[in-house]
């Protein structure tokens, strides 16, 4: 069996054996994320996206990684997307050039004993959301990160700001409540497990040695980030497991042709092939809603549960291209 095989299997028996089972109970707020999250360390995902030396879970190659991702998103979308906020920060500390980042945060980062958010709300377009002053030492941070995915599952917060010069400003800082960093609950009806919060930073301080790298934001916003694609292994997910509980239907056709088209897609093709995806997963749902019957009205079941989970899909990690294709899409 080749390591990607292995890989995936071994996603896919957690998928269906511990996170699907659990997944309904993980949705009404029943049970902590927390034994997920930590087999999910255990077994060294944590470390997908890092080098093979820190996890056995190391994926070879982007479809790999993206097709772990699907898997755990179709066993449980909440521990799937908490989960994968962590990644980001695995591959900044993979790749950062800053003096003693990669050193000090790769390993625990990819065996999990460091479990990172993320709050990249300063990377929109237009003013920034949160800016960085600079001062002796380091940074104040000020400003607000609307949606924080994993608080109190996580420890570390990858965090982008933006200084006067319109430049980037990477970190990895304690995701831990302070004077100068406050959090406020988000109510949600989809992955509301997720602990997903609005954070404020009021002059929080961010030294120097916590900063990965900066880039002009100009640049970033050309460029092609990983996560786009990553993003759309989630409604692939919900996509499959619907696939699943439908049994041998033109739907898994479909799921096949999505996924190799985001597989394949350049930067030009990637906004329509997130949003196939997105419209996908809807579909999907509908389809096992309408297979289901009446029954699919039924609280705390699989199909309501994965019809939400579409719906917050076709809102999640958009961009204006991704947002327009899916409007025509939905129009039609
Ligand atoms: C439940 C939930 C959880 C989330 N968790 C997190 C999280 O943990 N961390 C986090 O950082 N974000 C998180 N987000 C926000 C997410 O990353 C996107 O910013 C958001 O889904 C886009 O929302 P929006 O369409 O309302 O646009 P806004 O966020 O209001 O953005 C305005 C416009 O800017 C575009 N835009 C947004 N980001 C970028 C970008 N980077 N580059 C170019 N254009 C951009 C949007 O498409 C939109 O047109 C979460 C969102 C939701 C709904």
């Amino acid at each position: 069996m080749s390591n990607s095989a292995k890989v995936l299997d071994r996603a896919e028996r957690i998928a269906d054996e511990v996170l699907f089972p659990a997944a309904e109970t993980v949705d009404a707020g029943e049970m902590t994320l927390n034994n997920h999250l930590d087999l999910l360390a255990a077994e060294g995902f944590y470390g997908v996206a890092g080098p093979s030396e820190f996890s056995a879970m190391s994926a070879e190659d982007t479809a790999t990684a993206a097709r772990v991702m699907e898997i755990i998103a179709s066993g449980c979308l909440t521990t799937g997307f908490v989960w994968a906020q962590h990644h980001s920060a695995v591959m900044a500390a993979t790749h950062s050039q800053r003096p003693g980042i990669t050193q000090e945060w790769l390993e625990p980062l990819c065996r999990g004993d460091r479990r990172a958010g993320l709050a990249i709300a300063a990377t929109r377009p237009g003013p920034p959301a949160v800016r960085a002053e600079p001062v002796d030492g380091g940074w104040l941070l000020h400003g607000e990160a609307p949606w924080v995915t994993g608080w109190g599952l996580v420890d570390t917060l990858f965090a982008a700001a933006r200084d006067d010069a319109d430049t980037l400003v990477w970190s990895l800082l304690d995701a831990r409540e302070s004077d100068t960093l406050r959090v406020t609950p988000v109510d949600m009806v989809a992955v509301g497990a997720s602990r997903t919060v609005q954070v404020t930073f009021t002059g929080h301080f961010l030294p120097e040695e916590r900063v990965t790298g900066t880039v002009p934001h100009e640049v970033y916003l050309q460029r092609d980030p990983a996560t786009l694609r990553f993003n759309g292994s989630l409604p692939l997910g919900v996509a499959t497991r619907c696939a699943r509980l439908i049994g041998p239907s033109p739907l898994d056709e479909s799921i096949d042709r999505c996924r190799r088209a985001l597989d394949e897609a350049g930067p030009q093709e990637l906004p329509s092939a997130r949003a196939a995806a997105a419209a996908l997963a809807l579909r999907s749902a509908g389809l096992l809603a309408t297979t289901t019957g009446s029954a699919a009205v039924l609280r705390h079941r699989p199909t309501e549960r994965l019809m939400r989970e579409a719906m917050f899909l076709l809102v999640f990690g958009t961009r204006p291209a991704i947002r327009a294709d899916l409007l025509d899409r939905l129009h039609a």
